[in-house]
């Protein structure tokens, strides 16, 4: 290196005597030894002239074996030939070559590490060395290896929200799109009230953040509202995250879509509830109704009917008219019904009702319009009558004693010669 310039570098402490120049040259000297940046000077011909501590440490090699050879020794034969004729030409037409290279470590290990070459230029503009800084990247690239794994999997993954501490949203994925239809910049800055249904009471989201502020974590169904205004049922889970001094500093929260779920159940259970040829409930449903009305206080009736010489007109015209005539009554049966009133099958060709908040009155009232009813149409071109048992519940009498009652008034129906109702008295409780 040429004095010159040195020594001008050196003008700002005002020294100019080869004794303070040495000094200063020493300073700098001390200066690039102890710099964290692996630094080597190669001359023209590439043998490395001086390598500092930091480029030792990152080699693993000791400076003598390094010295008077050329950076081939830590070369690892790994980068693309294609990135040295870059570097070579850019040096040459005496432009400074920025890159990555993978290289060797005297242990055998590969590294990668970025380098900034620069070709140093006399005052007449010839290149008389070349000064490399190179920063180890390996553990940088694996942690954005690894980061670019993890938010793969974050994008491919379920449903998800993360907020800050605020409950403001930082964050969301593409299947949080998919689900609530909000695109990332909708969302982000805003908070989950955005998605807030209005089904669940202030109480509900108390408790869920008391449970998350309590334990660091919650998870339950919940009622959102979507960008296009429809309510649907998630099945969500919320994480408090913590930072390295365990301060909770995001929410992570993920969920997804169980409305098909909730259909498919309700399916499920509407089938264990009904009868699957008349569509009425089944006896299981009914009894579990029945248990339901004897713990309220409200009165309430039960009709017990069974079809009249049935067995007749299976026997004459086949067991499959005797079930679409079945199917056709338990139609006909629910034309005469309220809402409330619930209707079963109580097993081959009976049927009962179940009649919410009706006494006696109202019983008998519907037992006639019943009557009325299957007299005045023909199932499948059949004329039938139905025979009919009225009961209402009689306060502290068990289920059990009031189907009997029923079961009792059907059969005096039967007896009193068929296509009639027969109430039991309350008497005879
Ligand atoms: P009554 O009630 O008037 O005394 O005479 P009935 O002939 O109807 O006698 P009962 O009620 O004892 O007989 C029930 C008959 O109902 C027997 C059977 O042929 C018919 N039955 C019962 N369950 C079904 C069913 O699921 N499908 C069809 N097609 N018939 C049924
Ligand atoms: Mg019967
Ligand atoms: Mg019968």
């Amino acid at each position: 290196m040429d004095k010159p310039p040195l020594k001008k570098a050196f003008t700002r402490s005002g020294g100019s005597g080869q004794a303070d120049l040495q000094e200063r040259f020493e300073q700098l000297y001390i200066a690039v030894e102890q710099s964290p940046v692996a630094t080597a000077i190669t001359d023209t011909n590439g043998h490395l002239e001086f390598v500092n501590q930091r480029f030792l440490d990152v080699t693993g090699y000791a400076r003598e074996e390094l010295l008077g050879r050329t950076p081939a020794v830590i070369q690892s034969g790994e980068t693309p030939d294609a990135v040295y004729d870059d570097l070579w030409s850019t040096l040459q037409a005496g432009r400074i070559w920025e890159g990555e290279l993978l290289n060797r470590r005297k242990s055998g290990e590969l590294y990668r590490e970025v380098q900034t070459i620069t070709p140093v230029k006399n005052t007449s503009g010839d290149i008389v060395s070349y000064v490399t800084i190179k920063e180890d990247v390996t553990r940088r690239r694996a942690q954005e290896r690894e980061l670019r794994l993890m938010a793969a999997a974050f994008d491919t993954g379920q449903a998800t929200l993360i907020t800050d501490t605020n409950m403001v949203i930082r964050r969301v994925n593409q299947a949080f799109t998919d689900i609530t239809g909000y695109q990332s910049h909708e969302v982000i800055g805003q908070t989950p009230r955005l998605f807030k249904s209005g089904r669940h009471d202030v109480t509900f989201y108390q408790r869920l953040w008391q449970t998350l502020v309590d334990t660091g974590h919650w998870q339950g169904e919940i009622w959102n509202r979507n960008k296009y205004g429809d309510i649907y049922p998630l099945w969500q889970s919320i994480s408090a995250v913590p930072d390295a001094d365990g301060q909770v500093c995001h929410y992570v929260s993920v969920f997804h879509d169980i409305a098909e779920r909730k259909r498919m159940e309700e399916k499920l259970e509407t089938q264990a509830m009904n009868d699957h040829l008349t569509g009425a409930y089944n006896r299981r449903a009914f009894d579990a109704a029945l248990a339901r009305c004897v713990n309220e206080t409200q009165p309430f009736s039960l009709l017990l009917f069974d079809i009249d010489h049935f067995k007749q007109v299976n026997d004459t015209h086949g067991h499959d008219r005797g079930d679409l005539i079945l199917q056709q009554l338990a139609q006909c049966l629910s034309g005469c019904l309220r809402a409330s009133d619930l209707l079963a099958r109580w097993g081959g060709e009976e049927f009962a009702v179940l009649l919410h908040g009706t006494g006696h009155q109202g019983a008998w009232v519907l037992a006639e319009r019943i009557l009325h009813n299957v007299r005045g149409q023909t199932f499948f071109g059949h004329r039938i009558t139905v025979s009919i048992g009225v009961a209402e519940y009689q306060p502290d009498e068990t289920h059990e004693s009031l189907i009997n009652r029923v079961d009792q008034a059907l059969y005096a129906a039967k007896h009193r010669g068929r296509d009639t109702a027969v109430a039991s008295e309350p008497a005879s409780v």
